[in-house]
């Protein structure tokens, strides 16, 4: 698209405020839910402001209905899929309620609706002001310290006075308009991570699907979790269930190549992820798939984002056709909905205090102001082709995350949590996950209210009362 060069300039106005908090986020994906909630826990008069209309951010909304979660991920990461679990909005990893739901790393599907509500009472039994429909356009500032935010919304374009301001809007955007530091992509040449559209289908018979699996093992999933068809079958249909990984499908995509031609969009559709990535859900007959793949988009730019859910959309339903045609299981099936917000794995990472690198994932760090710690394999979606490149950790290591590196540079009293907190763009990948977003958020507001409670700034606190509060773990060895 031609850039056009005509400029208009718009009169300076006064804004009224529409609000007036201790503590503001925004953004209301996993991270900025959790900061808001452990900042209205801690006694913070707390304002989340959220540009859709529900929570959850990528979890909900976009649709990644699967948390990975570890077992020391405590407080709200827990309770919220122990909350799920107990109405079996969750696919739970082993009878709920126990005490903890996990032992080791692992994931655990939801219903992304019961997770909107149940999003929505946590945050409403705390008292938290939730604006949605309200987009963060800019900022007030004095020096390097932020004032307000400034809102667009129905009501028009006002002002969000605060003490504390968390940037949870995956992008960066408040911390970008307040002139923060950032890095976009890839070092020599700014592309980001692979985007992608998720769907649900529903009404898929899902015995005779794992029969078709006992017929065709080579349309069983390969790499990373390899399942035979009679695990999947006690996963899905144990009690309680587990969740399992049923797709793959290559084997079928390859007789298919046969039998008809693909055209070449046709063909790196089905190819670009090793098959078509299918997983159950809490609910009966519905499967989620993880499969459309969009290449060398900038996710935070108009254009960029439009082409992206348009040709994401395509996929979806290519790919839902391409099941119901060929794959036994789905003759009946239908698509349910594609995410009304992409699937977006990076944008911007704002330069905190400290940027959490590469070098640190390999090290296994360890800081002294650890706010939380991760055992998540780097895996990093080609941002131009086929593949994912991955690096794990082994049992029993770890790293650790500085409070450092969710305070952003240059400002008094912004932190930035989520997926667009102080990390290379490798280091990004292993330290992106709902778990971990949840954590981060809930270590991010309790930060904030301690420093609201106290009269004194984000840098000021006591690291070791934060600590206490969300990470008891350090001081367990
Ligand atoms: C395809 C895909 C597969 C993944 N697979 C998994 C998986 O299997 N398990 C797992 O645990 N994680 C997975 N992840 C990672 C994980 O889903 C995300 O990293 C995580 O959900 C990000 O949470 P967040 O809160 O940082 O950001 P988001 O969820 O993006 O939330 C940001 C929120 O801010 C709002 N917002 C944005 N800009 C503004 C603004 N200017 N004003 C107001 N509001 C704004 C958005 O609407 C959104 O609600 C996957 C991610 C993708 C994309």
């Amino acid at each position: 698209m031609s850039e056009i060069k005509q400029k208009y300039y718009e009169e300076g106005r006064e804004l009224s405020v529409l609000y007036s908090a201790d503590v503001v986020v925004a953004g209301g994906g996993s991270a900025g839910f959790a900061a808001a909630l452990a900042a209205a826990r801690n006694n913070a008069k707390t304002v989340i402001i959220e540009r859709e209309y529900a929570m959850g951010g990528i979890m909900t909304t976009g649709l990644m209905a699967k948390v990975a979660i570890e077992p020391y991920m405590e407080g709200i990461p827990t309770e919220v899929m122990m909350r799920l679990g107990k109405d079996k909005m969750a696919i739970p990893p082993c009878a709920f309620p126990p005490k903890c739901p996990v032992t080791e790393m692992t994931e655990v599907p939801v219903d992304p609706e019961a997770t909107k509500k149940l999003l929505d009472d946590m945050l409403l039994e705390e008292n938290v002001k939730i604006l949605y429909g309200s987009i963060v356009a800019g900022v007030i500032k004095e020096g390097g310290t932020i004032k307000g935010v400034i809102v667009e919304s129905k009501n028009g374009r006002q002002v969000i006075e605060g003490k504390v301001f968390i940037d949870a809007t995956g992008d960066g955007d408040l911390s970008a308009h307040a002139g923060a530091e950032y890095q976009i992509g890839r070092e020599e040449d700014g592309m980001c991570s692979a985007s992608t559209l998720m769907f649900r289908i529903g009404n898929v018979d899902i015995e005779a699907l794992i029969q078709h699996l006992e017929k065709h093992p080579g349309d069983l999933m390969r790499g990373g979790r390899n399942m035979t068809p009679q695990q999947i079958r006690e996963c899905v249909f144990g009690n309680p269930p587990q969740y399992a990984h049923i797709g793959g499908f290559n084997e079928t995509i390859r007789r298919v190549a046969t039998e008809r031609s693909f055209s070449e969009w046709e063909w790196s559709v089905l190819s670009s992820r090793n098959g078509i990535l299918v997983m159950n859900l809490p609910n009966a007959n519905q499967v989620l798939v993880n499969t459309s793949r969009i290449l060398g988009k900038n996710a935070i730019d108009v254009h960029d984002i439009t082409d992206s859910m348009l040709e994401g959309r395509k996929q979806c339903w290519f790919i839902h056709e391409f099941l119901k045609n060929y794959v036994p299981g789905f003759e009946n099936a239908f698509l349910m909905d594609t995410a009304s917000i992409l699937g977006i794995r990076e944008t911007r990472r704002i330069t905190g205090d400290y940027m959490h690198t590469t070098e640190d994932f390999r090290k296994r760090i360890k800081f002294d102001d650890a706010i939380m710690k991760n055992t998540d394999s780097i895996e990093f979606h080609n941002p131009k082709g086929e593949g994912t490149a991955f690096e794990r950790y082994k049992d029993g290591e770890y790293e650790e995350i500085s409070y450092r590196s969710i305070l952003v540079k240059g400002l008094t009293n912004a932190m930035v949590i989520g997926r667009c907190f102080s990390a290379d763009q490798l280091a990004l990948s292993c330290n992106r996950s709902i778990g971990f977003c949840l954590s981060m958020g809930q270590a991010a507001g309790t930060a904030a209210a301690m420093a609201v409670d106290g009269g004194t700034d984000i840098r000021s606190i006591s690291v070791i009362e934060l600590q206490k509060k969300v990470y008891p773990q350090k001081f367990q060895s």
